[in-house]
């Protein structure tokens, strides 16, 4: 379930400080370290999944706890009124760069449409 050489499960465990926005038993929330918008938090689960390809039926229960978590930190943020993004990135393709599953909370402008 937790990686030890793997980057967001020891920012999970606060081996790696990070700002922390939420967590709970599941769910971890976090400041990107080099924001893209006014608000960037990485949301992940607490499980150590390495991206959105290696997600299973076992984890169904956990992707609905992050959508509803997305809403709620979305909302804590100040975003709700004015409307976020949220991103995945997959692979390599996709742009992956760390191999902890991580959804990108993004908002506090207005986000260009297609990205890059
Ligand atoms: P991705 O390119 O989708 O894999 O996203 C990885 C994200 O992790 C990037 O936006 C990085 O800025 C962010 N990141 C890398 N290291 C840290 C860290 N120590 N604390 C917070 N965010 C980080
Ligand atoms: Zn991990």
């Amino acid at each position: 379930m937790t990686d030890s050489t793997c980057l967001f499960c020891r920012i999970i465990s606060g081996e790696i400080p990070s700002e922390k926005v939420y967590e709970d038993d599941q769910v971890t929330a976090f400041k990107d370290i080099n924001p893209a918008a006014p608000v960037h938090i990485l949301v992940i689960p607490n499980a150590h999944i390495a991206s959105l390809a290696e997600v299973e039926s076992a984890h169904q229960d956990l992707m609905g706890r992050l959508v509803v978590t997305f809403k709620e930190i979305a909302a804590a943020q100040g975003l709700a009124e004015r409307g976020y993004r949220l991103v995945v990135n997959c692979g390599e393709d996709g742009g992956q760069t760390v191999g902890h599953l991580h959804f990108h909370l993004l908002g506090g402008r207005n986000l260009n449409w297609p990205p890059g």
